[in-house]
């Protein structure tokens, strides 16, 4: 299946099996911004948990907190997102089309041989690095870069836009009223350091993690849930004694790669990225990307904030927020690490990954299967009941069994249709275990459990299934 069609069968799958939608679909839907339905939003939450226990209950020395989107905005002078949360543009003059210039290098150097396309990113690195936008310009002229409408390379001068959204607070519309939606979770962190370290008796090193929605006014929004205007992030902050931000560095990398690869995904879709530009905040950063069905790209960044966003904050702030280490007997900034992943793009990996068209055909007869292979513990349904008929106490069995079981996971009872077409739904949204209940169940109190990857099915006693499901989802 070629990668084109790959994306596009995962994005046809998500809506007609209630993963994704488009936001507002009725009034032909609002670009960039997507609704999860009520698969998708089961998974996204699995996702979500696993992050979650994974960085705070399974850490000693990392607690979580849930900061509110709206922040004073004064905040976002501090962090520098007024001043350079921007990306360098282009116009193109005849469609009028707007692309953000690393795109628009970046799908034509697709198109180019390796060794060709990888000198032109090159270039283009270095350029941004510098800042040198007359001369990305340049290159885009130089190489005859088109734009994808007009098919002209009638091109504007390369200019800085903010990415953040603004509103208003309160009932006059005056400036100083105007806040934006936070672009990232992580400042919610910054401010609340001292609030933390000091109620949590927190000692360096350690980290304050959160999940949650940031908005950015993304001007080429596409690829689905890859890249949104209103999104989920996944963030953890580390806050360390200066001078130890290398190694911590280096172990957030090692642990977040640990943790993909925990995802049961094969190392070799997996590379890290280093960062040439470096943001306004970073000494270190790097990229963990996967191998989408659109190539490798970003899904985390693991980035060496240094103690630029406390230091800020102390200034605009005029409050201290130094740290007192008592193995030194010394005050400072800590400085920090963090580790950012997308919510929704990991949605997006698990979905490219787990998303399976087999061919089942047999000598005698066509057939075929869409299978979602979700590791067992993210799926949003972890065990179908399928009752075999509507009557002689079957369906009584399967209820009491959905009874025993639906405190611990989630479960889905089905009675409609023949076995093997309620097999095959349930391998559409990703079921790991599907449990049949049938004559033999009332003699011997046994069941038939079918797996979803292998298709196998075995007879178990139903005594057993709660403790033995419970078994094959346990996260750690
Ligand atoms: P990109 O280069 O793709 O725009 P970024 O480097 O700006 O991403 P960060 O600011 O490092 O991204 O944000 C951390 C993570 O948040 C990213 O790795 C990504 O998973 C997620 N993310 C960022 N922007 C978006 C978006 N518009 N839609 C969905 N997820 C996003």
């Amino acid at each position: 299946m070629a990668n084109d069609n790959k994306l596009q069968n995962i994005i046809a799958h998500c809506k007609e099996y209630g993963f994704v939608f488009q936001s507002s679909e009725i009034y032909d839907g609002l670009s960039a911004v997507y609704d999860y339905g009520q698969y998708g939003s089961e998974l996204k939450k699995n996702i979500r948990d696993y992050w979650w226990k994974s960085m705070t209950q399974m850490q000693d020395n990392i607690v979580g907190i849930d900061a509110a989107i709206f922040m004073h905005p004064t905040v976002w002078k501090a962090s520098g997102h007024v001043d350079n949360f921007s990306d360098p543009m282009i116009d193109n003059k005849d469609s009028q089309k707007r692309y953000r210039v690393d795109h628009l290098i970046e799908g034509f150097a697709e198109t180019l041989d390796k060794e060709k396309g990888d000198a032109l990113l090159q270039q283009m690195d270095q350029l941004l690095a510098a800042n040198d936008f007359a001369g990305i310009k340049t290159l885009i002229t130089d190489n005859k870069i088109n734009c994808g409408v007009s098919g002209t390379c009638n091109w504007t001068d390369v200019r800085q836009f903010n990415l953040m959204f603004s509103t208003e607070i309160g009932s006059v519309a005056e400036e100083a009223n105007v806040i934006y939606l936070r672009p990232e979770t992580a400042q919610g962190i910054f401010v609340n350091f001292l609030n933390v370290q000091k109620t949590g008796r927190m000692k360096i090193p350690f980290g304050i993690a959160q999940t949650g929605k940031a908005f950015r006014n993304e001007i080429v929004a596409r690829g689905f849930i890859f890249r949104m205007r209103e999104f989920e992030q996944m963030e953890m902050q580390f806050f360390v004694k200066p001078g130890t931000q290398k190694e911590w560095y280096e172990h957030w990398k090692e642990t977040r790669m640990k943790w993909h690869l925990s995802l049961g995904i094969s190392p070799d879709k997996y590379k890290f990225h280093d960062h040439v530009k470096l943001a306004h905040y970073a000494d270190m950063a790097c990229d963990i990307e996967y191998d989408f069905p659109m190539g490798f790209k970003e899904v985390e960044g693991i980035h060496s904030r240094t103690d630029f966003d406390l230091k800020q904050h102390q200034q605009f702030s005029g409050k201290k927020l130094t740290y007192f280490d008592t193995d030194i007997n010394q005050h400072y900034v800590p400085y920090v690490v963090e580790t950012s992943i997308g919510l929704d793009r990991t949605v997006m990996m698990i979905l490219s990954e787990a998303y399976e068209e087999q061919d089942l055909t047999t000598d005698d007869k066509p057939d075929s299967r869409v299978v979602l292979r979700f590791p067992p513990m993210l799926a949003p349904i972890k065990l179908a009941v399928l009752p075999l008929t509507k009557k002689d106490g079957l369906p009584e069995i399967a209820r009491d069994l959905i009874t025993a079981c639906k405190p611990h996971f989630k479960c889905f009872y089905e009675e409609k249709d023949s076995i093997g077409k309620r097999y095959r739904r349930q391998d559409a949204i990703g079921t790991p275990f599907c449990i049949t209940i049938d004559h033999q169940t009332k003699e011997d109190q046994t069941v038939t459990i079918r797996y979803r990857d292998s298709m196998t099915q075995e007879r178990i006693s139903l005594a057993s299934v709660k403790d033995m499901i419970l078994d094959k989802i346990k996260m750690f």
